[in-house]
C-alpha cells in the first residue's frame, strides 16, 4: 500500500460476498477509514475481522472533513474512504474529498466494486451502450417533473435512484410525462429478494401498488425514446427500411438501427449482407 494516498473503496450493496480482495486488503492496511456511518461501517469491518480507527464523513460534514483527510494524506497517512454501500462519490459522499485531494496533488486510487447503477443496468435488458445516469430525482414535485421532461428526447437509457417512499410518485410522473417507454425497476440488488420488474411505468406501478408493503431500494431504468420504434421483434433490415422510408439516407439508417441495437455499424452491415445473400 502506498502512503499519502486516498483510496475510494467500493463496498457491497447488500451481499457481503461482493467485497473484493483488494478492498479487504486496502481496508486492512489503511491508517484510517473515513465512512458515512461509523456504526454501519464498524459492523462491516467487524464481519471481516478488521479493526481500524474510523472517522465520519457524511453529507453534513464532508466539506470540513475533506480538508482534514487531505491533511492526513499529505502527512503520509493512507486514508480509505467508504460509503454505506456501493461506490463512494456516486450519489454518496466522496466528491468533495476527491476534489480536495486532486487540488492538493494527492493521489486518489479507486478500488472498484459494486455500484447499483451498473449492477442494475447490466441485467436490465435495456440498451447499455449509451446511458445517462441522473442519480436521485429532485424531491419537489415541480422540479422532479421538470427533470423528467428533459429526458423526453433522450436517446440513451436513463438510470435513476429512488427511495421506497417516492417510487410510486416517480412512476406516475414517468408514465404521464414520458408515456409507454420500456421501464425496468431493479429492487434489492444482490440481496435475497432481488428482482427486476419489467414493463411500462404504469404496469410496474400497478404491481407495486398491489403489494401491501413497499420495502427495499430501487433503481429505475427508462429505455430510450427510439426503443419504442425499434422493438426487438423488428428485424434489422425492416428497421433500416423504416428509417429510409422516413427520409434517412441508407448509411444513416444503418448507423441508427445499429446504435438502437447496441451493435457496431460494421456488425450491422455484415448482418444485412448475410441476410441479402441468404435471400438471393
Ligand atoms: N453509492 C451507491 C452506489 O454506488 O450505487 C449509491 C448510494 S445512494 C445513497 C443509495 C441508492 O442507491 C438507493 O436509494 C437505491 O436507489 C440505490 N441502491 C443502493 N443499493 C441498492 C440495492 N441493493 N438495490 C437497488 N438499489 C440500490
Amino acid at each position: 500500500m502506498s502512503r499519502g494516498v486516498i483510496y475510494l473503496v467500493a463496498t457491497p450493496l447488500g451481499n457481503l460476498e461482493d467485497i473484493t480482495l483488494r478492498a479487504l486488503r486496502t481496508l486492512r492496511e489503511a491508517d484510517v477509514v473515513a465512512c458515512e456511518d461509523t456504526r454501519h461501517t464498524g459492523q462491516l469491518l467487524r464481519h471481516f475481522e478488521i479493526d481500524k480507527p474510523l472517522v465520519s464523513c457524511h453529507e453534513h460534514n464532508e466539506a470540513r472533513r475533506a480538508g482534514q483527510l487531505v491533511s492526513r494524506a499529505l502527512a503520509g497517512e493512507s486514508v480509505a474512504l467508504v460509503s454505506d454501500a456501493g461506490t463512494p462519490a456516486i450519489s454518496d459522499p466522496g466528491y468533495r474529498v476527491v476534489r480536495a485531494a486532486v487540488d492538493a496533488g494527492i493521489r486518489v486510487v479507486p478500488i472498484p466494486g459494486p455500484s447499483a447503477v451498473i449492477t442494475a443496468l447490466s441485467a436490465s435488458g435495456l440498451p447499455t451502450h449509451d446511458f445517462l445516469y441522473k442519480g436521485f430525482l429532485p424531491r419537489k414535485k415541480a422540479r422532479r417533473r421538470a427533470a423528467l421532461t428533459t429526458m423526453e428526447a433522450a436517446t440513451s437509457t436513463v438510470v435513476l435512484y429512488e427511495a421506497p417512499h417516492r417510487i410510486l410518485e416517480a412512476l406516475a410522473d414517468l408514465q404521464e410525462l414520458l408515456g409507454d417507454r420500456n421501464v425496468v425497476v431493479a429492487r434489492e440488488l444482490t440481496k435475497i429478494h432481488e428482482e427486476f420488474l419489467r414493463g411500462t411505468a404504469l404496469s410496474i406501478r400497478k404491481e407495486l401498488v398491489r403489494r401491501s408493503v413497499l420495502k427495499g431500494e430501487f433503481v429505475v431504468l427508462v429505455g430510450p425514446s427510439e426503443e419504442i420504434k425499434a422493438s426487438d421483434d423488428v428485424s434489422l433490415s425492416t428497421r433500416v427500411g423504416q428509417l429510409e422510408s422516413e427520409g434517412q439516407k441508407r448509411m444513416d439508417a444503418i448507423k441508427q438501427a445499429a446504435r438502437e441495437r447496441g451493435i457496431t455499424k460494421r456488425a450491422a452491415y455484415a448482418s444485412l449482407h448475410r441476410n441479402a445473400e441468404a435471400d438471393s
